[in-house]
């Protein structure tokens, strides 16, 4: 059976690093298995699912490098929840409740004051139909519960391994609101079902639902997928990342320059048994995770270490992944990849070449500290064609002539060549400045 998994968040707000893991965890995961990967949108929460955060969902997913093979959305799906319903109604599983948010929360605070755990007493159960009759005379609409049996139910898990959950220690969780709608449980189960989702890899948040959803699999009579449960991304503090806050959304991360790769690495290997290290390509990522080996500790990250990981995966990114970005930033196409060639092993994230371009291509103050350096490099300067070695043998008869050496040679040339006491390795920039510009500057002249 060929694997099929889903990635199931909610549109109401912008997903997070965070949020990166599991969706990632999923993909790769179909990618080594040779399967497929669904999105499904749960938008049941009609007032805050919202077509912005939907669309940015597909846009996020897409940066990350993560296209679904299959889409659905809850919303269109009303009426094959609503078949469940009635079939768990049927089955005697499913039981309306009259109770307010106040009554509850009254209830919850006695069990508390006499020692006993705030388990919801299933009271409705014991309703008479003149008693039912009687709330809804009232005008009180019910909501519905999942009458859960209270025993284990336990599973292998694909992270945890031998994973369980005894639901006689849990309140039987509503399925339907008052209002109508359904809260996350019951649709989340009818789609795993009828999509023939096979694996369900999510956040270990949810271990306990998955107690209450292996139960409505089996009411409903149908297979009970696999299910692997993650650790979940916290910041070094230990805080965790919500996606009201647009904490670390994957839209910033974007705008920040940051490469979807590094914060892909950071996402999936903080908190799996690799160590976290930039990996280029999905494939590669792919070979790495082992969700047996994930570590059931939570996944500190430091926001930090994604400049690192950016840094070096430019300083190794080839020039046909950055030509678009560099020709965007005005960088002429003949000079494109000598260019890149030069200045990658300077930048954090590729769009600071947009800082060394001018450099190139003036015009430039110079700042002159040597005139006997920059005369004699001027008198020495080698007749074109320029290409990486001029530097070198240029450097080197400027020191003959001078007995400048080390810092005392080059940081005057530099200074005079690009008016900054830094920069990239000045043996690639030389040919881009071309003979007429280096010898301007070393004149004084801006150029
Ligand atoms: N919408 C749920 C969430 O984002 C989906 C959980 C699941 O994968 O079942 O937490």
């Amino acid at each position: 059976m060929t694997a099929l998994v889903r990635f199931a968040p909610s549109p109401t707000g912008y997903l997070h690093i965070g949020n990166a893991r599991p969706a990632l965890l999923n993909a790769l995961f179909a990618r080594a298995e040779g399967g497929r990967f669904l999105l499904r949108l749960d938008d049941t929460d009609r007032e805050r699912s919202t077509e912005v955060f939907a669309a940015a969902i597909e846009e996020d997913l897409a940066w990350l490098g993560i296209v679904p093979d299959l889409r659905a959305r809850q919303s269109d799906r009303v009426a094959v929840y609503d078949a469940a319903a009635e079939r768990l109604r049927a089955l005697g599983r499913l039981y309306a409740c009259y109770e307010t948010p106040e009554e509850l929360d009254r209830r919850r605070k006695r069990q508390l004051g006499r020692g006993l755990p705030p388990i919801y007493d299933r009271a409705a159960l014991a309703l008479t139909d003149a008693e039912r009759a009687a709330f809804e005379a009232e005008g009180r609409r019910p909501h519905w519960r999942f009458k859960l049996d209270h025993r284990v139910v336990a599973w292998d898990d694909l992270v945890r391994g031998e994973a369980h959950i005894d639901c006689a220690s849990l309140s039987d969780p509503v399925l339907i609101r008052a209002d109508g709608t359904y809260l996350y449980t019951l649709p989340s189960v009818v789609d795993d079902a009828e999509m023939g989702v096979t694996h369900v890899i999510r956040g270990e948040d949810h271990v306990t639902n998955t107690g209450v959803q292996v139960q409505i699999f089996e009411a409903l009579e149908r297979p009970v997928p696999v299910f692997g449960h993650h650790n979940l991304l916290t910041t070094a503090d230990g805080e965790g990342l919500s996606k009201r806050l647009g904490h670390l959304s994957l839209r910033g991360l974007r705008e920040d320059g940051y490469e979807p790769a590094a914060v892909r690495s950071l996402a999936v290997l903080t908190g799996s048994a690799e160590s976290v290290r930039p990996v280029a390509s999905l494939d590669a990522l792919a070979g790495l995770v082992d969700l047996a080996q994930i570590s059931r500790a939570p996944a500190k990250f430091d926001p930090q270490d994604l400049d690192a990981l950016n840094a070096r995966l430019v300083h190794e990114m080839p020039f046909g992944e950055a030509r678009d970005r560099l020709l965007a930033l005005g960088v002429p196409e003949e000079e494109a990849e000598p260019f890149w060639g030069a200045v990658r092993a300077n930048l954090g994230k590729v769009a600071e070449a947009r800082d060394w371009w001018p450099v190139v291509a003036g015009p430039v103050v110079p700042v002159l500290t040597d005139a006997a350096v920059t005369a004699a490099a001027a008198d020495t300067l080698p007749p074109e064609p320029w290409g990486p070695e001029t530097w070198k043998a240029w450097t080197g008869a400027v020191r003959e002539r001078t007995g400048a050496k080390g810092k005392a040679l080059f940081m005057p040339l530099r200074l005079a060549l690009t008016g900054l006491d830094h920069g990239p390795d000045l043996a690639g920039l030389l040919p881009l400045i071309g003979r007429d510009r280096v010898a301007r500057r070393l004149g004084g002249e801006t150029a």
